[in-house]
């Protein structure tokens, strides 16, 4: 497998409040990296350097190949190759369901209207959509929300994708159908960086852990049982003490 995301020395602030210090991260083309560590550690801000939404202050962060700088005008060429689904989804309110995925593909890649409809209308099949390509927003529920905005992110066929606690503002109810989707993209081997606080999800999806505190990896392993059943440090242990597991 080829490296296809490479983050070195990766030093971001603001305003002097050091938020990622000096952090290294090797991904892979198909592999699942899941990132988790108490609020506030850095988490959101690290997935955002990688999409170039932050100006970095030292290091380098390279996917497929081409350096990730925000204030270059290629920056979007790196957000077509480096896809993000946040908690909010940020649809556009006022555009239907097959709009909201079709916009990016045919404006930023110039792609064709048939062309791009037909995938969507493949990708909201996937995820059992169909029937509500013509309806807005505002008339679906959070998990069906979440999954068209997984949707529009993968129209732009992005080499990697990334997840910002997805599930975070979905009721109980809905953060399966949103989980499972996100199980059937990394079973057809996309390459995924996924933040979440549901660690069942975690043990099952993840190739790798990286356990993130105050800015820093603490642990990282691909022995994913073990990592959450005896974490080797003492931060990670105190951390997965906070949450219950069904298992
Ligand atoms: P996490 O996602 O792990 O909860 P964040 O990446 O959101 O953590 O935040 C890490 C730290 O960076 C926090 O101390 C937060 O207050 C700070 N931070 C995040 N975004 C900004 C910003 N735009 N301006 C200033 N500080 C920020
Ligand atoms: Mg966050």
């Amino acid at each position: 497998m080829s490296e296809l995301l490479k983050v070195e020395h990766l030093h971001k602030e603001f305003d002097k409040n050091v938020v990622i210090k000096d952090m290294d991260l090797t991904v892979k083309k198909g592999e699942v990296v899941v990132i988790i560590g108490p609020s506030g550690c850095g988490k959101s801000t690290f997935l955002r350097c990688l999409n170039g939404l932050e100006e970095i202050q030292g290091g380098s962060i390279t996917v497929d190949g081409s350096l990730v700088e925000p204030k270059k005008k290629d920056i979007i060429k790196i957000r077509q190759k480096v896809g993000m689904v946040f908690q909010s989804y940020e649809l556009f309110p006022h555009k239907t369901v097959l709009d909201n995925i079709i916009l990016a593909p045919m404006k930023v890649q110039k792609r064709n209207k048939a062309e791009v409809t037909k995938e969507a209308l493949e990708l909201l099949e996937k995820v059992g959509l169909s029937e509500k390509k013509n309806f807005y927003p505002r008339q679906l529920s959070g998990g069906q929300k979440q999954r068209v905005a997984i949707v529009r992110a993968l129209c732009m066929h992005p080499e990697v994708l990334l997840f910002d606690e997805v599930t975070a503002a979905l009721d109980p109810e809905m953060v399966h159908e949103v989980l499972e989707t996100m199980i059937e993209l990394a079973k057809s081997g996309s390459t995924m960086l996924i933040v979440t606080h549901e660690m069942a999800f975690a043990r099952a999806i993840a190739d790798r852990i990286v356990f993130l505190d105050q800015g820093e990896i603490v642990e990282e392993t691909d022995k994913v049982k073990e990592f959450f059943d005896h974490p080797q440090t003492e931060r990670a242990q105190k951390f997965l003490k906070t949450f219950t597991f069904d298992e």
